[in-house]
């Protein structure tokens, strides 16, 4: 006999859904907030299984992730839903679907393990990325089938994820995944609870959590005009990431343009991003890089110690001139970062 759901709320007939902080009581025949989570018999279910909405190769930049193997392709795939509900998402139509909310509004195409792996190998990418939407809306897929498959072939699983998960999903997930690009979408819970439905704390927790299981962490805030570009608590969220991430840590602050639900907020101005800039550098951040806008030096890697240009970027254009074997060309330190595949 399969014994009851753990999460099964007999008094209010229905499941508490896990994966995220919202911890939604899902019942027959409705969804979860995040459109893709559902109940039947008693029991929670994924209504995405392992069906995606969009699969193509990306590189590693955009994803962004600028210290792990720059130059590389990753395979990318998304699903459909997402956790939290922002007012600015860039990908609103995988995000907030339509008919989101209704179970039988969840299609795509199905995808085994096995011609993921097939179809990353023959792109000959360094591993899968799951991106486009939130991963943790199908973390148990992700867990169960394509993650351990991906990661038996040799290849990296990337996570680019806005953190609002469980600690739970996170231990779940993170012993297969090799990197994160992780938003920090707001300093303040109030910011994150207005503008995203969310809140901050579970997203700095699954920061601590990512850089403490020993997964490659790289950090994205989105800097949008009168929301979250005031320089105080910019520069105290520069001071929490140096203290509790590591100065080596790279940040990526990308510009703003007018989307969705926010498309009367004008493009953030590039001086407001290389200003910031200026600020988590003075908060001794390492890697502070600028996306979304052309800014030579806001996209350099430069060596932690001896200054020398490791990495030059425009755009998605790499060019590697300063590092050899993951070591400074100058100096021989060792900027940190996966830098090349055994
Ligand atoms: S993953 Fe979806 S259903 Fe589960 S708690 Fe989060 S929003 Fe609710």
């Amino acid at each position: 006999m399969t014994p009851p759901d753990r999460n099964l709320d007999s008094e209010a007939k229905g499941v508490h859904c896990s994966l995220c902080p919202h911890r939604c009581l899902l019942k027959e025949g409705s969804t979860g907030l995040c459109g893709v989570r559902s109940a039947r018999g008693g029991r929670e279910f994924s209504l995405i299984g392992n069906r995606i909405a969009a699969l193509a190769e990306d590189p590693v930049e955009k994803k962004p992730l600028y210290h792990f193997f720059p130059g590389s392709t990753l395979l990318s795939l998304g699903t459909l839903g997402c956790n939290l509900s922002c007012l600015f998402c860039q990908n609103h139509d995988l995000s907030f679907f339509s008919g989101k909310g209704s179970p039988q509004a969840v299609t795509g195409e199905a995808l085994s393990a096995e011609r993921l792996v097939k179809e990353a190998l023959g792109c000959r990418a360094v591993g899968v990325a799951y991106t486009y939407n939130e991963p943790t809306v199908f973390a148990d897929t992700f867990r169960e089938c394509w993650g351990p498959a991906v990661k038996e072939a040799g290849l990296a699983n990337v996570w680019v994820t806005n953190g609002y998960m469980t600690p739970e999903t996170l231990s779940g997930v993170a012993p297969l995944i090799e990197a994160v690009n992780q938003d920090l979408k707001f300093f303040t819970d109030e910011a994150y609870h207005r503008w995203t439905g969310g809140s901050l704390d579970p997203v700095l927790k699954s920061l601590l959590m990512w850089r403490e299981a020993g997964v490659w962490l790289e950090v994205t805030t989105l800097i949008i005009p009168g929301l979250n570009d005031s320089p105080l608590p910019f520069r105290q969220t520069a001071r929490w990431i140096r203290e509790n991430l590591g100065r080596e840590t790279p940040w990526h602050l990308s510009r703003f343009f007018p989307r969705f639900r926010l498309d009367h907020i004008p493009p953030t101005p590039p001086e407001t991003l290389s200003h910031l800039r200026g600020i988590a550098l003075e908060e001794g951040l390492h890697h502070v890089y600028l996306g979304n806008v052309s800014d030579p030096e806001g996209e350099k890697t430069l060596c932690p110690e001896c200054g020398r240009t490791l990495i030059e970027r425009s755009g998605y254009r790499v060019h590697i001139q300063g590092l050899k074997k993951g070591r400074c060309a100058g100096c021989g330190a060792l900027p940190a970062g996966r830098w090349e595949r055994e």
